[in-house]
């Protein structure tokens, strides 16, 4: 099925976006969390958001989250890897599953916090974020998995069933269980270190020797998610009208530019819908006089 708008990200750019594609009729798909956004629920108490004051990001998101639900709204919880611009459309990639859609809205938010040293020198040379995507290459092999999730576990568990040895660097308390096989190393990922692929992992207290190091992050930067996109910095580049430099493909929220603010990134959201509804209505003119 080729959906219509697919929506990446379900904090307030991305769930403004879905209320206003599906009050405009549009087949949607919304890529996410259930629970919204990690980032969301973190303000202890907001006092910026128009005709809601007083409340905790907890509240604002229950709110958020009970009006999609009410407009049958449902969110896919799957992280988009790569999105991919066919010409004419779009092909969004989940580890080896795809969806298909006429145009794309990036809500991802931001990553706060830096890179490690030489992530992304070597991007594709030994480091990656995405196991499902890329574990076959590590079969039999040593890995390291940075996890900044609990997402970062299941890429772990799943990595253990093909690579040699695997080492889990939780960034957050861990609570769930991994796979006894899994060495878990309570430390700060400090540099990645290799020659033309990686090698090493160095950490705060040690160095590990490894062929591959998974950085499993809420989000990834957008210039990495889709090829070809013109970013500026940690935001993607983008008009009034929330297009970007690929037709057909818009951001909104945080990931857009800052300030970095709730009722920014909803309205955002519902420009890029309008953008987005634009764009389907020239392909539908397109496809009408191809039919003539
Ligand atoms: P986010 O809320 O970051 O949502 C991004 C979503 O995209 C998440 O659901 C994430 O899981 C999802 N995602 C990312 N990558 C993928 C992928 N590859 N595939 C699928 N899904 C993906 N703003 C205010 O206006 N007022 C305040 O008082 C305020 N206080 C704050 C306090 C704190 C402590 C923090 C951290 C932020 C605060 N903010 C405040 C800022 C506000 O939280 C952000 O501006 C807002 O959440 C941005 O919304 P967004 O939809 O752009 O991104």
């Amino acid at each position: 099925m080729r959906y219509d708008i697919a929506i990446v990200g379900s904090g307030p750019a991305g769930m403004a976006a879905a209320l206003n594609a599906k009050i405009r009729n549009k087949n949607i798909i919304v890529f996410g969390n259930r629970n919204g956004s990690d980032k969301l629920i973190k303000a202890p108490s907001i006092d910026n958001y128009l005709g809601i004051y007083d409340v905790s990001g907890k509240e604002l998101r229950d709110r958020f989250k009970a009006h999609i639900e009410e407009m049958g709204i449902e969110i896919t919880e799957e992280r988009i890897n790569n999105v991919y611009d066919m010409g004419g459309y779009f092909v969004l990639a989940v580890g080896d599953k795809m969806y298909e859609s006429a145009t794309v809205i990036i809500a991802t938010g931001v990553q706060y916090g830096q890179k490690i040293k030489g992530e992304e020198e070597y991007l594709g040379k030994g480091v990656g974020y995405c196991a499902t995507c890329d574990a076959g290459l590590y079969r039999d092999k040593i890995v390291a998995v940075v996890g900044y999730n609990h997402e970062g576990e299941e890429d772990a568990n799943f990595l253990s069933e093909i690579a040699s040895k695997v080492y889990y660097i939780p960034m957050y308390k861990l609570t769930n269980a991994l796979d006894s096989s899994i060495e878990i190393i309570n430390d700060r990922p400090l540099e990645v270190k290799g020659e033309k692929t990686v090698n090493k992992l160095v950490l705060k207290n040690t160095e590990l020797c490894v062929d591959g190091i998974f950085i499993i992050k809420d989000s990834v930067s957008p210039g990495y998610m889709v090829p070809g996109l013109e970013v500026e910095g940690p935001h993607i580049k983008v008009d009034r009208e929330m297009k970007t430099n690929i037709e057909g493909l818009y951001a909104a929220g945080d990931c857009a530019g800052k300030p970095y603010q709730y009722l920014k990134s909803a309205g955002e959201g519902q420009m890029a819908v309008s953008s987005a509804i634009s764009h389907l209505d020239k392909l539908r003119i397109n496809q009408m006089s191809l039919q003539k």
